[in-house]
């Protein structure tokens, strides 16, 4: 997602659905300000951030906004600013295409210099059990992933293409990506951390960001950011109908605001459908993201995971 509406729309006190009649998996639903309906027919559109309306059609989001907020077309665009993640820049990637590319040339150096180390050890992680595990590498000082840590993309051995990471918290984008026509698939295809998935653990868990892996470990995978993709959906169905048992469980973690906890609800319900029964969605504590949890907490729900898995 690019836009938090939801955060946006509860600021202005405006009453939105996610359930009931004229509402669908990926979208909320406000009463629509154009053609004046009480119905909840205008759509929002949370992988897309755009609206439709079922009964008038499509408009622009800062004319929408400008009438559901009633606040100046320049107040609109402040709010649009305020609300807009920038930390995942892959939300728009779905649709384009990949190079006819065959192997990855990784930029930066297998060294991980101070920066990066820095970044690391402030958010308690240990560099060199980091990058033995997930191969990350340092952007270097100069070029146009600098200052970051790369980090590999990996898919049935093999790299496929990679984000990057600022380890400045400074620079405007926070995971910058590969150009899509110099990678090998699409990162929107396919989840980070496939490769260290155990059979005999009986679970995975979806989780947002490759940082949020690196704190949970081995079966914790993720979408890059909560806006999901159908064939990341068509991925873990795959991956997971080889292994399935009666007692296989999917969790779903994401960062405790609004918005993630409802796609978090409804890629739950999208597996359900497609016939997984055990699927868990697990909710932090208030403000919290799965990066930020001591060591041990993150042991504790590994273990509360196994736990739920031997009572199937
Ligand atoms: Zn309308």
């Amino acid at each position: 997602m690019g836009i938090d509406l939801i955060g946006l729309l509860d600021e202005f006190g405006v009453e939105w659905i996610d359930e009931g009649a004229n509402t669908q998996a990926g979208w909320i639903n406000v009463n629509c300000p154009v053609c004046e309906d009480d119905d909840f027919h205008m759509g929002w559109n949370l992988d897309g951030d755009y609206f439709h309306c079922w009964r008038c059609g499509g408009h622009r989001n800062e004319y929408v906004l400008q009438r559901l907020l009633h606040v100046s077309y320049s107040e609109v665009q402040k709010k649009l600013n305020e609300f807009s993640d920038r930390s995942f820049l892959l939300h728009d990637l779905n649709k384009k295409k990949v190079g006819n590319v065959k192997k990855i040339e990784l930029p930066g150096s297998e060294r991980l210099g101070e920066l990066c180390r820095e970044y690391l050890e402030k958010r308690r992680f240990d560099p060199d059990y980091i990058q033995d595990k997930y191969l990350i590498r340092d952007g270097g000082i100069s070029g146009d992933y600098c200052f970051r840590l790369i980090i590999p993309i990996i898919y049935k051995g093999q790299v496929v293409t990679f984000t990057s990471r600022d380890v400045t918290d400074e620079q405007e984008i926070r995971y910058k990506q590969q150009p899509l026509e110099e990678a090998v698939m699409n990162p929107k295809h396919v989840l980070y951390n496939l490769d260290n998935i155990d059979d005999n653990e009986g679970w995975v868990c979806v989780v947002e960001g490759p940082v949020d892996v690196w704190r949970m470990g081995s079966n914790f995978i993720c979408p890059f950011g909560t806006a999901y993709t159908d064939k990341q959906i068509l991925v873990i169905v795959q991956l997971l109908s080889k292994r399935i048992s009666r007692s296989f469980c999917i969790f779903i973690m994401f960062d405790s605001e609004k918005q993630a906890q409802i796609i978090a609800r409804q890629i739950g319900s999208e597996l359900n459908v497609l016939g997984f029964t055990n699927v868990y969605q697990i909710n932090l504590e208030s403000k919290k993201d799965p990066a930020q949890l001591s060591d041990k907490k993150a042991q504790k729900i590994r273990k509360q995971f196994m736990e739920i898995v031997r009572n199937k």
